[in-house]
């Protein structure tokens, strides 16, 4: 792999930019691997990554029956945080933000993370009760979130309608100053060109058809390019976790919805944090670009069309206008959508499953772009020891059997 620097960019800019190497290989598949991993999203590819630079396994392939960061990686709203109320999900996502915040140099790829700060409001007496009992566990965990009065909050976003009349009257907001943005596309890509550069190969345009097995034990993957035989398979993929695990006749807890977000037309500066209110559901944010990112709740129904109902929209729109007079007029460019997995207690599967050398990562619902690194890093330890880490053990599937759930409902403000 050549190194980006300013010399590379240099070298590069005074030959046109004619000579950069392409950032991975596109391999034919190989008709064996030590370990297969379904799902080249944000998961699946730091899985890989972190399988070969911390456990020293490099015969690895991450297969996608699409392209690379095509699924929910590169449809997501890019809010990354780790403000969670349980000690389970604080120690799995602050594992995540802490890598977040070293990853642009560890990959050698710009992230562009922006630690903007991330702002849940209040608007109601319920809620502040809600939020102060938030920050005190989360601040428990050494986790940085405070509260702010509704001056300071005015102060943060002068387009928020703080009037005692508003249609959502502002109380107060918990802060996690830490929270903030990266580009989606780049966390994938900087995965791939990394985990590719110690050898994993990553085939795109591959789709997994079965799991074959034998005397319970995971054999090898049936794709639509062959038969793939693997010790290990690790299945990491969001928005079809089910489909895939029914293969092996695994079923899972969980429902499959349509998320949908969209974006205005470019701005000017006009908003620098990312502003959420679970209350009403919508959340906004501004792009480098200048465009407002305005995401809100699932679709109520469970689908597998990547696209959502318009009532969504128009629902979230206009809460964002109660909140936000000023944007009243802005045009809204282009919508989309991707389909979430949730889980009954709004928390991850991330470990092994009843078959032997098969492991599932799913189950992050409206908010795991914000845990890839974590996660990645994680699943990685369980496949390579085949046992979880202490930091994933919580999210085993058997939860779902000893009652030991992790109820993250109120973790969002995009209800699961
Ligand atoms: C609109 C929207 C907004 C969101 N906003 C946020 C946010 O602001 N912050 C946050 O933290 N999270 C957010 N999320 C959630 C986040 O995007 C996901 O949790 C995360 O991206 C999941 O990553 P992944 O790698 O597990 O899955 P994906 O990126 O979806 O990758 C899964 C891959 O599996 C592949 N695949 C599926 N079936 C097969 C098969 N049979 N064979 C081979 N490959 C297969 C797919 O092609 C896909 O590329 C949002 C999601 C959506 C849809």
């Amino acid at each position: 792999m050549s190194r980006y620097s300013i010399f590379s960019l240099a070298r590069n800019a005074v030959d046109y930019h004619r000579d950069w190497s392409a950032a991975w290989r596109s391999p034919e598949p190989k008709s064996e691997y030590e370990v297969v991993i379904v799902g080249a999203g944000g998961h699946g590819l730091a899985t890989a990554y972190y399988l070969a630079k911390e456990h020293g396994i490099r015969d690895v392939a991450v297969i996608d029956k699409g392209w690379l960061g095509g699924g929910n990686t590169g449809r997501n709203t890019t809010i990354i945080r780790s403000n969670y109320l349980w000690d389970e999900s604080a120690a799995i996502y602050e594992k995540a933000l802490q890598l977040y915040e070293g990853l642009s140099q560890d990959l050698n790829y710009n992230i562009m993370l922006s630690q903007r700060g991330v702002i849940n409001l209040a608007h109601n007496l319920g809620d502040m009760r809600e939020l102060n009992r938030r920050v005190n566990a989360i601040r428990l965990n050494g986790i940085d979130s405070e509260i702010l009065t509704p001056a300071q909050i005015k102060a943060m976003v002068p387009i928020l309608d703080i009037s005692p009349t508003a249609r959502y009257p502002v109380m107060g907001a918990s802060l996690q100053r830490r929270g903030g943005v990266a580009r989606h596309d780049a966390v994938a890509w900087g995965y791939a060109r990394a985990a590719d550069a110690l050898g994993v190969d990553i085939i795109q345009n591959c789709e997994v058809t079965g799991l074959r097995r034998s005397r319970g034990r995971i054999t090898a993957v049936e794709t639509s390019r062959g038969t793939i035989k693997a010790k290990k398979v690790g299945l990491v993929a969001a928005g079809h976790s089910s489909v895939l695990a029914a293969m092996a006749d695994v079923r899972l807890p969980i429902e499959s919805y349509p998320l949908q977000a969209l974006v205005s037309e470019p701005l000017k500066p006009l908003i620098d944090v990312v502003l959420m209110s679970n209350a009403v559901h919508v959340y906004i944010s501004q792009s480098d670009k200048g465009e407002l990112v305005v995401g809100a709740g699932i679709d109520p129904y469970i689908s597998y069309t990547q696209r959502g109902g318009l009532h969504i929209v128009e629902e979230q729109l206009a809460a964002a206008i109660a909140l936000c007079p000023s944007i009243s007029r802005v045009r809204m460019m282009r919508q989309w959508g991707g389909i979430v997995d949730v889980c009954p207690d709004a928390s991850p599967i991330v470990g092994k499953t009843p078959v032997a050398g098969l492991f599932i990562n799913a189950g992050w619902g409206t908010g795991g772009f914000k845990a890839i690194p974590g996660s990645g890093w994680a699943f990685a330890h369980t496949i390579a020891r085949d046992e979880p880490h202490p930091i994933n053990a919580p999210f085993s599937l058997d939860r779902f059997v000893t009652g030991a759930l992790v109820d993250e409902h109120g973790a969002a403000a995009v209800a699961h």
